[in-house]
């Protein structure tokens, strides 16, 4: 059995951390917890509810009413995200959420409430979580930290295939102007911004085929393992 530790991976959007956190956990026998889906989730409910962005009364009463859940869907083998009971992990990748989240995730009620959640589920380790503040805040302490980038082209058709995929009328250019949008609210907002920890690992896998991301990362792994193995 391989040692229970904590692992991080912070980026950009559309940097591949989802398919590295996902493999990673995978070969581990971990916990894959995607923290952008809780922000997401979050998203969805304050739009369905018309929440107001600036009335922090109206936001602490919402997130009261929020309750998240992660469940294996036992024939994809990926945890999903509920919001209150709904499985809402096919309708929070939808651009109407993309556009507005990085906003509701720059709220410190919203950020207090995720990551208190997140840092409970760490709480035995034998995770692998992606986001943007996951090794600089959440856990600081994490035993193996990754930072990923990638050109910024190759992101924007990276997430554009995927999105086609559910929504052949998006287009590249809304795609581009989104995750443009998103780094630049996530890197420059008050509360935890988006950066790299200290002793985060930068992973650029602009050349990189999933399997060497995957072996750049399990090396980073061993290392810290190996003591104990
Ligand atoms: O990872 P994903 O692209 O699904 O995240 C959606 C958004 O959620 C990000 O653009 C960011 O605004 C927010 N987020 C965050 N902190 C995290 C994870 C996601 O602020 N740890």
């Amino acid at each position: 059995m391989f040692p229970k530790i904590i692992i991080t991976i912070d980026g950009f959007s559309s940097c591949g951390k989802s398919t590295l956190a996902k493999q990673l956990a995978q070969k581990l026998h971990y916990t894959y917890i995607d923290s952008g889906a809780m922000y997401r989730a979050i998203t969805l409910y304050f739009l369905r509810n018309n929440i107001d962005r600036s009335n922090e009364k109206e936001i602490r009463h919402a997130l009261q009413d929020i309750s998240l859940e992660f469940i294996l869907n036992k024939h994809s083998g990926n945890s999903e995200i509920y919001l209150n009971g709904e499985n809402v992990e096919y309708i929070i990748r939808d651009l109407v959420v993309a556009e507005k989240v990085s906003e509701v995730a720059a709220l410190k009620d919203v950020r207090a409430f995720a990551v208190a959640a997140q840092q409970k589920m760490g709480i035995d380790k034998g995770i692998v979580m992606d986001g943007r503040d996951i090794g600089t805040v959440v856990f600081p302490d994490a035993e193996v930290k990754i930072f990923m980038v990638a050109d910024e082209a190759v992101r924007v058709e990276r997430r554009f295939a995927e999105m086609f995929d559910k929504n052949p009328n998006i287009s590249l250019d809304e795609i581009k102007t989104n995750i443009a949008m998103r780094d630049y609210i996530d890197s420059n907002r008050k509360v935890s911004p988006l950066r790299k920890a200290d002793d985060a690992i930068e992973l650029d896998n602009t050349h990189l085929t999933e399997k060497q991301q995957l072996d750049f990362a399990l090396k980073l792994v061993r290392k810290v393992c190996e003591p104990v193995l």
